[in-house]
């Protein structure tokens, strides 16, 4: 190693000839890294080179060398490859896909907002799954020609590259990146000066970024970056990594990634023409603050007053929650965010009102707490979570923000995640769809007619692909091994694993609820597993701890240090630095693909769709996507042990119900021959590939975002913002009359006399219900009758049947009676309430206000 370390690193790009001027958008847009023949032909200019200097296109072009490029341009067939490839991109661009078939208004633009973004392995600006999900919703966006612009921020360093010491401790390295070397622009003034984004800070300060432009196939995605000379040393450092430092710095991310990303988008519409979005899609509360800056946009440029900006900012506003892990969620101590909201930086904003959209103030919450999640669901009117487990979680994890509605009307739906499948499946498996279905896109086909894709085939190309992850694997360690101790590389490493027998992965970020080290639990019965001589299982393990997480490296340290072990090295192996370059060799080559999160933590979880659609088989607890999807012939369930009395009780129940799984299912179905095929497993295999793929993309989920979340914010958008913002002020002015007058609001009583002690179904009963408004006008409120049947709580199942009652006439002593008639379909044991909820057509549900009143 040298030992002068450069201070700044850059690009020089070489000049390229015109016959392969193309070769410039081919490589900065990144659609090369899911396109197979964009990303074969950059390899192909030098394979060895393309694997040295991480599998990126502009690298390439910026380390060829002249000469090398100069044969390239002289070599006809290169130049018609390269003259098709462009053709291609050019079409995909510029076609008109699914969106522009969609029937009916749709948004004009959305911005996406995430924190982190994982588009490719090249570009390292995710840490995990929130990460890789964002970008295959801007992959698939593309793919669906959705007008999507997504927004972010540019980490010099990115997320750590990890390696693992002697020690088995796992070491950290920020390497920078060179955002020009990667394909990068900037946003520019028209006159071709770097445009700036600036927000003013208290003490004086401003923080300025500059803005990078990613282009995703169709999708421009912003990155903001501190690194300019505007800024002071202090201030260049705010992007320097992703989820680096805590407090101040986390925040002043936040900021920027908020409060900045409106701000660039306004640039970039400014500069390109592209409609101002009327969808603003947060994805996790971190970048709550672009709410408050839309809302400060309103108040000072078109003179709406606070609560009128807050409906039209809800209106438009689409909140995605991510995780029900408390550390998952960003919290700050109110008086940091307190000096953020007086210091100028939101200008015409309240700042007692502001700050109270984020505070915890309901039971159980910390009044002395701005949480992210708060504001999130506070200025987002179309909330969802990521699963159907995980919504229902939602519900119950926020309810205290609607005090007095059921858990299962919070006002939180779910969408469950996908994966880009052109991304995550496998070139091989490609190759077979496209030869066996026509295109290569390999979801949505039939896989279980032996006709179409034979046994050998298929169990050929997942031969294949196992013989490929082992042969990374030897690579990976024998690398590793030699960076660290004596440089030796003993024989073991060398021949670690086996393509022959049954492999299990496990790989994922490493915070406590996933359990990594859940395995170890019983360790000789693992060894058993691990050397049978006549069939023995192997598992590959990865993941990253976060860096000043050190429970998560002990949890690493103890897995390397049993993968040591004399009797089972080589059978287990921890490989390091886990990101998408690995993930994509390794969940094609694994034959299962494990999870065994703490039940219910795990929001979704993703990297097992990942390994289904290339024919992997899971075994999980079920959680997350595996809760709504198992369907008894796709893999194994884990069984959760809910009654355990503690912790290490569940973790025992769990670990032998994981051996139990692999000893007397996976092995027996796994080494079961025919004619040296599993036929059983291979059935499986068919069977999950065949009803995943119809499921599991990010295709399925971001057409569930348009139609049930975009199209509804857009046309809420539309509806408040029309003559002059009349129904945002309307609705304004609905919300602030019904918020004062609901202390008082009171059902007097609910008149039944006509329920006989023996009703009989097909009675008809007639409900009368007196309720004092206290000045509200009787179509401000709903009066509704809850009926069905009953538990032995006398709670109303949740298929209640809710019937709307009508005024039945003037007011008469400020009190209005409701009346309805409610047949009786149900039989059984039977009831029902009477409840009142403010009503408006703008409303997407009748609880959002968190205001209900129930008869006593
Ligand atoms: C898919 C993926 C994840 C997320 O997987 P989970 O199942 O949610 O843990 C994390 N890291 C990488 C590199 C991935 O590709």
């Amino acid at each position: 190693m040298g030992l002068v370390k450069a201070i700044r690193t850059f690009t020089v790009r070489p000049v390229l000839a015109p016959s392969l001027a193309p070769l410039d958008r081919l490589a900065s847009n990144w659609r090369w890294s899911w396109s197979r023949a964009t990303h074969a032909l950059f390899a192909s200019m030098d394979p060895d080179l393309w694997e040295e200097i991480g599998e990126n296109p502009s690298r390439m072009l910026g380390a060829l060398g002249q000469t090398r490029l100069d044969q390239l341009a002289a070599d006809d067939r290169f130049v018609a490859r390269v003259r098709a490839e462009d053709e291609r991109l050019e079409a995909y661009l510029t076609g008109e896909r699914w969106y522009q078939r969609l029937e009916g208004a749709k948004p004009a633009h959305i911005a996406y907002f995430s924190p982190e973004f994982g588009v490719d392995g090249s570009l390292p600006q995710y840490s995990g799954g929130l990460g890789i999900l964002a970008g295959d919703h801007l992959k698939s966006s593309s793919d669906l020609g959705v007008p999507l612009t997504g927004v972010g921020l540019f980490y010099r360093a990115g997320y750590f590259r990890q390696s693992i010491g002697d020690d088995g401790w796992q070491r950290e390295a920020y390497p920078l990146l060179d955002p020009y070397g990667l394909g990068l622009t900037l946003l520019r003034e028209p006159d071709g000066a770097p445009i700036e984004i600036a927000l003013d800070l208290p003490g004086a300060r401003t923080l300025h970024a500059r803005v990078w432009i990613a282009d995703i196939g169709r999708i421009p995605l912003l990155l903001l970056d501190s690194e300019t000379p505007s800024n002071t040393e202090e201030l260049r450092r705010v992007t320097d990594r992703l989820y680096g430092g805590g407090g101040e710095h986390r925040l002043l991310q936040e900021l920027l990634l908020g409060v900045g990303g409106v701000r660039a988008v306004r640039a970039f519409s400014a500069a390109t023409g592209r409609p101002a979005p009327d969808v603003f899609h947060t994805n996790e509360g971190h970048a709550g603050f672009q709410g408050l800056e839309r809302m400060s946009e309103f108040i000072t440029a078109d003179g709406l007053s606070f609560g009128e900006a807050l409906a039209q900012v809800r209106a438009s506003t689409v909140f995605t929650t991510h995780t029900p892990v408390a550390a998952g969620i960003d919290r700050f101590p109110r008086d940091l965010i307190a000096s953020f909201l007086t210091s100028g930086l939101f200008r015409g904003l309240d700042p007692v009102r502001a700050l109270e959209l984020g505070l915890e103030s309901y039971e159980g919450g910390d009044p002395g707490v701005f949480n992210m999640a708060v504001l999130g669901l506070h200025l987002g009117q179309h909330a969802n979570g990521v699963s159907l487990l995980h919504g229902e979680v939602s519900r119950g994890m926020f309810g205290q923000l609607w005090p007095g509605v059921d858990t299962d009307e919070v006002p939180i739906t779910s969408i469950t995640n996908g994966v880009h499948g052109p991304t995550w499946i496998h070139p091989a498996i490609k190759a077979l769809s496209e030869r066996a279905f026509g295109d290569a896109y390999a979801t949505e086909h039939d896989w279980s007619d032996a006709r179409v894709v034979s046994d050998e085939e298929l169990w050929g190309v997942r031969g294949a692909m196992k013989d490929e992850l082992v042969a990374e694997a030897r690579r990976r360690m024998t690398a590793s091994v030699s960076a660290t101790g004596s440089g030796v590389v003993p024989s073991w490493v060398q021949n670690l694993l086996d393509p022959d027998v049954l492999t299990i992965g496990f790989a994922r970020r490493v915070p406590t609820y996933k359990r990594l080290t859940l395995m170890l639990r019983d360790p000789e019965r693992l060894t058993k597993l691990l050397t049978d001589p006549e069939r023995p299982v192997q598992i590959v393990v990865g993941g990253k701890s976060h860096p000043a997480d050190d429970s998560g490296k002990i949890l690493i340290q103890q897995l390397v240090r049993f993968s040591q072990g004399k009797e089972v090295r080589g059978r287990i192996v921890f490989l390091p630095n886990y990101d998408i370059t690995l993930a994509k060799i390794l969940y094609p080559g694994c034959d299962v693909w494990l999870n065994n999160p703490l039940r219910p933590l795990e929001a979704c979880g993703t990297s097992g769709m990942k390994a289904a659609l290339n024919g992997a088989l899971n075994l999980s607890i079920l959680d997350g996507w595996w809760d709504e999807w198992y369907d008894g012939e796709n893999g194994w369930a884990i069984p959760t042990a809910d009654t355990a009395s503690n912790d290490e009780e569940r973790d025992d129940a769990e670990a032998a119900a994981l051996y139990d799984l692999i000893e007397h299912q996976l092995v027996p179905t796994f080494y079961e021959r025919e004619g040296g095929i599993p036929k059983r497993w291979l059935g499986m295999v068919r069977h999950t590939m065949t009803e995943l793929g119809k499921k599991a993309t990010s295709d399925r989920m971001v057409r569930d975002y348009v139609t049930r979340l975009y199209v509804p914010a857009a046309e809420h958008d539309v509806a408040l913002r029309a003559d002059g913002f009349a129904e945002a002020k309307e609705l304004a002015a609905f919300v602030a009359r019904v918020r004062a007058a609901w202390p008082k609001v009171h059902i007097e009583n609910v008149d039944s006399s006509g329920i006989p002690q023996q009703a009989q179904a097909g009675d008809v009963l007639e409900v009368r219900a007196a309720v004092r408004l206290d000045g509200l006008a009787a179509d401000d409120v709903a009066v509704e009758l809850a009926y069905g049947r009953t538990d032995e709580n006398d709670a109303l199942a949740h298929d209640r049947v809710v019937h709307r009652l009508r005024p039945a006439g003037p007011a008469l002593d400020g009190v209005t009676t409701f009346t309805g008639t409610l047949p009786l379909t149900v039989t059984g044991t039977f009831g029902y309430s009477v409840r009142a909820v403010p009503t408006h057509p703008l409303l997407v549900s009748p609880v959002e206000l968190g205001l209900v009143t129930y008869a006593s």
